[in-house]
């Protein structure tokens, strides 16, 4: 089997929510998508998806995306997509790091590898535990009280994670605004919910220590990406009372190792396009599960065809270790494909159909913006 053609489309998606603001006073309203079709020389098709959390979040952006594509796609022609492994030497020798560019060409194989099996991508990334999967929310900062609010509405639709973004600046609040937006969300927690306290990277040792201290006492979160920098996690880690989880800094191999070695983190954010997909994100998993970090199975932000890769590896994850799985999908107002995912007692489970498990509306993608083919 080889790959005859790689086909690439971008899709707006519309933030589902309004606005999204997050620290340090950015705000996103609309997300780009990257949609890459690889088709074989026998018929297969397989669909990956990267979409960046705008160009403020990480450094990774949509035209970034598209032009990484453009320098790999045609290494990609003629390779056996079911190698995995290799498909990412080729991918590294095309192109350094851009792990955003390399995922949407790395899933899409994934999902031919499947379908050529007759078996989800769960499976063939060591198999579904069965055990069904929290979702978690993602409630952007705002107003203390009306961030409670978001959570009680994520709650009644079945949510049992939340992750509360806070990191307000100086001007906005600063760290006595975050340390009400924490005890104001968690205010109702009901038994078996699970907090997590996200500032990505947006405070500083200092910020972080005053907002803590003025914390009630016995509220259960992790906080998450609290600093921007190493440096500035260890520091904060050594004088934090709080389990951290990183999830910005962790992009490559490399950080996970980094974080387990000099414990600065007791998980991490396990997002599928920051790592650079599902081959690089099955190792991320496997770091995680070595060191006993915990891992939330996430992307940058998505659409069905990103949401349909999180839900087949975050089914990988041992129960004990995982804590929850993002449904971007319900981030945006555009689905660009059906994918029936399973619910029971609460949580859900990848569908049983082959490889992503996803029927793409190819009326939502318009034509593709390139096309490669040998
Ligand atoms: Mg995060």
């Amino acid at each position: 089997m080889k790959i005859a053609q790689i086909e690439l489309f971008q899709v707006d998606l519309p933030y589902s929510g309004g606005v999204y603001l997050l620290s340090g006073g950015r705000s996103y309203t609309s997300f780009d998508a990257s949609i890459v079709r690889i088709t074989t020389d026998d018929g297969q098709q397989g669909w990956g998806e990267s979409t960046p959390f705008g160009s403020t979040y990480i450094a990774s952006h949509a035209l970034g995306t598209r032009a990484g594509i453009a320098e790999i796609a045609p290494h990609l022609l003629g390779r056996d997509p079911r190698q995995v492994d290799r498909i990412n030497d080729a991918m590294d020798e095309a192109l350094v790091g851009h792990n955003h560019a390399k995922t949407a060409l790395d899933v899409a194989c994934w999902d031919v590898f499947g379908k050529s099996v007759g078996l989800p991508v769960a499976e063939l990334l060591g198999g579904s535990t069965g055990v069904p999967m929290s979702m978690i929310s993602s409630i952007y900062a705002g107003e203390p009280e009306e961030m409670r609010r978001r959570v009680a509405d994520h709650r009644a639709k079945g949510y049992r994670g939340h992750s509360i973004k806070i990191g307000a600046l100086d001007s906005e609040g600063g760290p006595a605004l975050d340390a009400e937006r924490i005890a104001a969300s968690l205010a109702d927690k009901q038994p078996g919910e699970f907090f997590l306290v996200d500032a990505n990277g947006g405070l500083l040792p200092e910020t972080a220590l005053r907002m803590l201290r003025m914390l009630p006492p016995g509220l259960d979160f992790v906080l998450e990406a609290p600093c921007a920098t190493w440096r500035e996690m260890i520091s904060l880690r050594q004088r934090c009372q709080y389990p951290i989880i990183v999830d910005e800094l962790a992009q490559q191999d490399e950080d996970i190792a980094f974080a387990s070695a000099h414990d600065v983190a007791d998980g991490i954010g396990l997002k599928i396009s920051k790592a650079g997909g599902l081959t690089r994100g099955r190792r991320h998993r496997d770091i995680a599960r070595a060191a006993g970090m915990t891992v939330s199975v996430q992307d940058t932000v998505g659409s069905s065809i990103a949401f349909a890769a999180i839900v087949q590896l975050g089914a990988t994850v041992p129960p004990r270790t995982l804590r929850c799985v993002l449904n971007c999908e319900d981030m945006v107002t555009l689905p660009t494909a059906r994918f029936d995912v399973l619910t029971e007692d609460g949580g859900i489970l990848p569908p049983n159909a082959p490889g992503l498990g996803i029927e793409v509306d190819e009326s939502v993608l318009g034509d593709p913006v390139a096309v490669w083919s040998d």
